[in-house]
């Protein structure tokens, strides 16, 4: 592939295809909606959870989650009541108790949480809702936060997996992030979590960041694999400062470039896989021995809102501002804005605002897209054949002679050098991608 077409399909703007349809094509749906679908849950049915924690301390320039920076505690012990509140009125519309086999607590900071907070949830959960034995409940961590007295918290509440926020280790790029996070941090956090039995720890990074350098992040990848991390999950920096006001203290100046972030997620690949790691779908790297390495190898994997995953619950039912729920109908939202949302439940409404009713079309295109996400492969004969995608195979083709896919008799596969250029196969397949491409980031 020449540098021109190269940099035609790297800035292309599309989705990453952690929901389809994604959730900037929800459109408003009605508590009634999401109350029929709570309902409608039979109790042979797993479920995975979500809680969104939507506090910081300070907010990091790249961030791009939905965050707020608070210091005072007593605003974050409040907002632990509404997610009780909140949890215990979506159960009350279900028929009995579900069996959790994955609960996720993200953010924000979910460590700011107080352990008096902590456990309130939990108990909340814990009377309306089964825990398989072998669920897993994972939390995002800062490893700035990792204290004794914290990890021995989550490993009272359950908590079997720490993900833990370490981006990059160069303390030159971390001071242009305004995270400044010694690397004895994240040894520190490790070895706590390690003290109390949660033995399971996958870190985040993000290439893509001001002042990083194929160099830099050889050398971050070498430091953080010698701390033998199960997974690791490396994203690319989304530079959205119309959408995301603190990034508007990310010097662009400093940012690489679309060939070199191209080059930084290579070196980033080639540096963990000489670790042993195995690569996972377009951002992910785990054991061979890792469950999510072995649902890949399976055909098991699937896309769902922290990425990749193992988990293989049809139903995922989100609590706190922002959060999204999925069901086997479609997606629901609640409202992002923190204070309306703790006003609909103090009166006992669920504050959903957006979501979508999934009709036979958008089911087939999320399971297609899916396989092209988690397998880099899709057969159409599995979804109606050819015939049925005809436009899509005509686009298709220009694709195919710049080398991303090929397609013999309805698979179509993306070939080695395509695979970062995977999101833009699954665009063509996305019966909403006409309009909204500004909101979304560069392919690469
Ligand atoms: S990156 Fe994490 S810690 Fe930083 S502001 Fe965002 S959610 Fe908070």
């Amino acid at each position: 592939m020449n540098k021109e077409t190269f940099l035609h399909y790297a800035t292309l703007a599309v989705p990453r295809y952690t929901s389809y349809p994604t959730a900037v094509d929800f459109v408003s749906i009605s508590d009634e909606m999401r109350i029929h679908w709570l309902q409608g849950l039979e109790l042979d049915q797993t479920v995975s959870l979500y809680l969104h924690i939507p506090y910081c301390s300070n907010l990091c320039h790249y961030c791009g989650c939905f965050t707020k920076a608070v210091r005072r505690k007593d605003i974050i012990d409040t907002y632990a009541d509404i997610i009780e509140q909140d949890i215990r009125l979506q159960a009350s519309y279900l028929k009995g108790k579900p069996r959790v086999i994955h609960l996720h607590w993200g953010g924000g900071t979910p460590s700011l949480l107080s352990r008096k907070s902590f456990k309130k949830i939990m108990q909340a959960l814990h009377e309306t809702f089964l825990f398989d034995a072998a669920a897993e409940h994972a939390i995002e961590l800062d490893p700035r936060t990792v204290r004794q007295e914290l990890v021995s918290c989550l490993a009272e509440i359950g908590v079997n997996r720490a993900s833990l926020g370490v981006q990059d280790i160069n303390p030159e790029v971390q001071k242009l992030i305004g995270r400044i996070q010694p690397v004895t941090d994240v040894r520190s956090a490790i070895r706590n979590l390690h003290a109390v039995g949660i033995e399971r720890v996958n870190f985040d990074l993000i290439y893509g960041l001001p002042l990083q350098t194929q160099q830099s992040l050889r050398q971050t990848c070498e430091t953080v694999a010698a701390f033998q991390p199960d997974r690791l999950a490396c994203y690319g920096y989304a530079h959205l400062p119309k959408r995301r006001s603190n990034q508007r203290l990310i010097d662009v100046s400093l940012l690489p470039n679309a060939f070199e972030r191209f080059k930084q997620i290579e070196v980033v690949a080639d540096s963990l896989c000489r670790f042993g790691y195995e690569a996972i779908g377009i951002d992910h790297f785990a054991r061979p021995s890792d469950p999510i390495t072995i649902a890949m190898h399976e055909k098991k994997l699937r896309r769902n809102f922290q990425g990749y995953t193992d988990d293989d619950s049809r139903v995922l039912i989100g609590f706190g501002a922002s959060s999204i729920s999925e069901f086997s109908q479609g997606y629901v939202q609640t409202v992002a804005d923190i204070n309306q949302y703790r006003k609909a439940i103090a009166v006992g409404r669920l504050a959903t605002v957006r979501g979508i009713i999934m009709n036979d079309d958008d089911k087939v295109r999320a399971t297609l897209i899916g396989d092209l996400m988690c397998q880099f492969k899709v057969d159409l004969s599995r979804y109606g054949g050819k015939t049925l995608f005809a436009v899509e195979l005509e686009r298709l083709k220009t694709i195919i002679a710049d080398g991303i896919a090929h397609e013999v008799n309805g698979i179509i596969s993306i070939t080695e050098v395509g695979r970062p250029f995977v999101r833009v196969v699954a665009a063509l397949f996305d019966r909403y991608r006409n309009h909204n491409i500004a909101q979304f980031s560069a392919a690469v």
